[in-house]
């Protein structure tokens, strides 16, 4: 056996048992990938690099890259991905760098690829567009604006294409689904450099299993998106509602739920409640959209108005504009942790866990900076079934049949890294008590949205025996080494065995 076959088949078996194979070092990885792509690294000491690493949104996602790698074409990806795999050079993907997952997108001890160079935005005529990984949502809506088309994709300016890889809500969720779901093409950079397009046509395993099982089978470097037709101007706006309201907002949030995301597929809330540890104040502020040429609010957005917002921003407004206003306040550099889980939506449920998160937020108020974010998001039955209609994915949500399921999203922000002992711990222990009282009260749902996960969420697991086993299968024809599970930290992995 040669030393590249044996390093082979060491990965293959860490790939099945899930274990580390010792790595190259690093320096040696960027020394190969400088001489194969000159002028693409960026090394350690050198003027961009620390810029470049600072580029993301959670200080906890700021690591040290033995070097970063910034390609221009799916073919630099392709050979530096060979490069890794017969190496055994550690790596991490980062395309709009806001998981607040620390690893998810970045390395301490491999080299880090940024995809921003990967920025093409090419329409086709045949309703879609091709844009490269290295896109965030704000240029792709203002990009599209003109031609009166948009994707499903996400809602916040500056976030990147990795929601394309976990699920995806979007402005148009109700109406077409999760943003997988409107996926046409995946171009993807395999472990041996090979780039494959996978689709409902070509590939089809691989393109229904990249619909949720993220970065387990390779490096994407261009998406094709189906695109949607929209008016000139879209009517949307933000509402906001202080704590006063705040009992007549939450029943607002229910029907919303359970009647107007069901009955108008048009609309678009995102119901988020956040807390000000330094004012103490509690605010609801949500996003909200009518994917209609309108002048006025429509009849399914009026509880919204009814409920007395102190302040409305709705108007007729470009999806570009939409995208930047609901980003302002998530600030860049702060700390960020994030947990989810997903229950049958349930009125009592919302009104209870989002008291006990107010009763546990005050208990850490006097961390400076100190903020948390709770919001409620649907994913009605007919979200569902478009991923159906679209080939399926592996989420596993099929079942949850004509009820509509809500992603609970627990937020906290704060100052100092020096603060996480503190609050972590308490915050994951906290969130499960809430997962616990779900199960209790009969209306949890198993699934967990990468999106929004904590980093030791079980997310692939949560998606059913009968997909994990899928994935597993897909792995074997697409990822037989294992260099997205050995090589690649990532953020959720595809467990050995079991689910
Ligand atoms: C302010 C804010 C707003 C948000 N809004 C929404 C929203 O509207 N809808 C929604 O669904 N989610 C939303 N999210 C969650 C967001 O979707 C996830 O954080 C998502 O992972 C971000 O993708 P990214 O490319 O910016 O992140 P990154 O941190 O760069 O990447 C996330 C993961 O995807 C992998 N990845 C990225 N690009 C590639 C690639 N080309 N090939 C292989 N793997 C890759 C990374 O390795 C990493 O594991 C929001 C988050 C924030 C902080």
């Amino acid at each position: 056996m040669t030393l590249q076959n044996s390093i082979k088949a060491l990965a293959a078996l860490g790939a099945l048992y899930g274990a580390t194979v010792a790595a190259v070092p690093t320096a040696n990885c960027c020394s190969l990938l400088e001489a194969a792509l000159p002028g693409r690294i960026l090394s350690i000491g050198s003027a961009n690099y620390a810029t470049v690493n600072h580029d993301f949104w959670s200080s906890t996602t700021v690591l040290s890259p033995g070097c970063i790698f910034s390609p221009t074409s799916s073919q630099e990806v392709a050979r530096a991905v060979k490069l890794f795999t017969d190496n055994q050079c550690k790596f991490a993907v980062r395309g709009g760098g806001h998981s607040a997952v620390p690893g998810a997108a970045n390395t301490n001890d491999g080299v880090l690829i940024v995809t921003e160079g990967l920025n093409e935005r090419t329409v086709t005529n045949e309703n879609s567009v091709w844009i490269g990984a290295g896109n965030t949502w704000g240029p792709v809506y203002d990009f599209l604006g003109p031609s009166h088309k948009a994707v499903v994709a996400g809602r916040y300016y500056p976030v990147g294409t990795g929601l394309l890889l976990g699920a995806g809500l979007s402005f148009f969720g109700n109406e077409l689904g999760l943003a997988i779901d409107n996926v046409r093409t995946y171009e993807v950079v395999l472990y041996n450099g090979t780039i494959v397009h996978a689709s409902a046509t070509s590939h089809p395993n691989l393109h229904r299993a990249l619909k949720g099982g993220g970065d387990n089978y390779g490096v994407i470097t261009r998406y094709e998106l189906m695109t949607n037709n929209i008016p000139d101007w879209i009517w949307g706006g933000m509402v906001y509602y202080n704590q006063s309201q705040l009992s007549q907002v939450e029943d607002v949030v229910y029907d919303y739920h359970v009647d107007k995301a069901v009955n108008d597929v048009k609309t678009h809330v995102l119901p988020q409640y956040g807390f000000n540890g330094t004012t103490n104040e509690t605010i609801n502020f949500s996003p909200i959209f009518y994917n209609g040429a309108l002048n006025s609010t429509p009849a399914a957005l009026q509880p919204w108005l009814d409920a007395q917002p102190y302040r409305n921003t709705m108007r007729q407004a470009q999806m570009v504009d939409l995208a930047r206003e609901f980003n302002a306040g998530f600030e860049y550099g702060l700390v960020q942790v994030q947990r989810t889980f997903t229950i049958y939506a349930d009125k009592e449920f919302f009104h209870d866990v989002w008291y006990q998160f107010q009763v546990w937020l005050q208990e850490y108020r006097h961390i400076p900076g100190f903020y948390g974010l709770h919001c409620n998001m649907p994913v009605t039955p007919n979200a569902v079934q478009e991923g159906v209609r679209n080939g399926g994915n592996v989420l596993g949500l099929e079942g949850a049949g004509s009820r509509t399921l809500s992603i609970l999203y627990f937020g906290l922000t704060f100052n100092n890294l020096s603060d996480t002992d503190k609050v972590f711990p308490a915050f994951a222990k906290f969130v499960e008590s809430m997962i616990r009282l779900a199960e209790q009260r009969g209306v949890r749902h198993p699934y967990i949205m990468w999106s929004y996960a904590g980093h030791d969420q079980r997310v692939i697991e949560s998606y059913g025996q009968e997909n994990n086993d899928f994935l597993r299968r897909v792995k074997q024809d697409y990822d037989p080494a294992g260099t997205f599970t050995n090589l690649v930290s990532g953020g959720f992995k595809l467990p050995a065995r079991g689910y």
